[in-house]
């Protein structure tokens, strides 16, 4: 890989002095530091990564290099929703797609041949000629995951997210409070939305419920298991 770094880098070299560009040796220390990395760097990380080798450049610096970079077929850049700009390595002849975490926004690369060519295959299914894609998959990483199988306030439940009900904090008689909403102790609730303001619209029974954001910062839920825990069961 070091090799390749060093032949990425000479490449680069050669390109940015064609163009003609003025500091070039503080350019050529940008592409060492991202080639570094094997990370989906912002330009925020990446004026972290030179500070932390010594080298002082201002963002429209540093963007302007990774810009050119992109432009050069060195870097390619990604804008994941929810989250700023990124910039990653682009491998000549080499693809990946991606999971993110909406919770902690890790990025995971994954490649998958079998998803590739069923891609392909639908597409020329279609008559159509495909040149390039992007998957990505948004969720929750295993160790965020991890973390929300203890219990957390319904308050805090993600859209979509299925939960189920498993405590009421206070007041002298909770489970009559969640029955007067119509929820039960060990019910399973889908969230239809959640937008972190306001009240929370849930899906239990086959029908939908307003819960204000008070009483559902003491309704303790935990993440219901996908599959197993079907919020609307079809009738048998
Ligand atoms: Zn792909
Ligand atoms: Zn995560
Ligand atoms: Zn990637």
């Amino acid at each position: 890989m070091a090799n390749n770094d060093q032949l990425e880098k000479a490449n680069f070299r050669t390109l940015v002095e064609a163009d003609g560009n003025d500091r070039v040796q503080e350019r050529l220390k940008v592409i060492d530091v991202f080639l570094d990395t094997e990370e989906h760097v912002t330009i925020e990380q990446m004026c972290r990564l030179l500070t932390e080798k010594g080298y002082d450049y201002d963002a429209g610096f540093v963007r302007q290099c990774m810009n050119r970079m992109v432009d050069l077929g060195f870097a390619q850049k990604k804008h994941f929703e929810g989250q700023p700009i990124r910039y990653e390595h682009k491998h000549l002849g080499r693809h990946h797609d991606h999971f993110i975490c909406t919770k902690c926004e890790k990025i995971i690369e994954f490649a998958d041949e079998d998803i590739e060519r069923l891609q392909i295959k639908i597409a020329s299914e279609q008559g159509f000629h495909m040149l390039q894609h992007r998957m990505e998959i948004y969720g929750l990483c295993s160790e965020c995951l991890e973390r929300r199988k203890a219990l957390i306030p319904l308050a805090m439940a993600k859209t979509s997210e299925r939960i189920i009900i498993r405590e009421m904090a206070g007041g002298p008689s909770p489970q009559a409070r969640l029955a007067s909403m119509g929820l039960r102790l060990g019910d399973k609730i889908e969230i239809i939305n959640n937008t972190g303001q306001g009240r929370i619209i849930l899906g239990h029974d086959c029908t939908r419920l307003a819960i204000g954001r008070g009483i559902a910062q003491k309704i303790m839920v935990s993440v219901a298991d996908e599959d197993k825990d079907k919020v609307c069961q079809e009738e048998t």
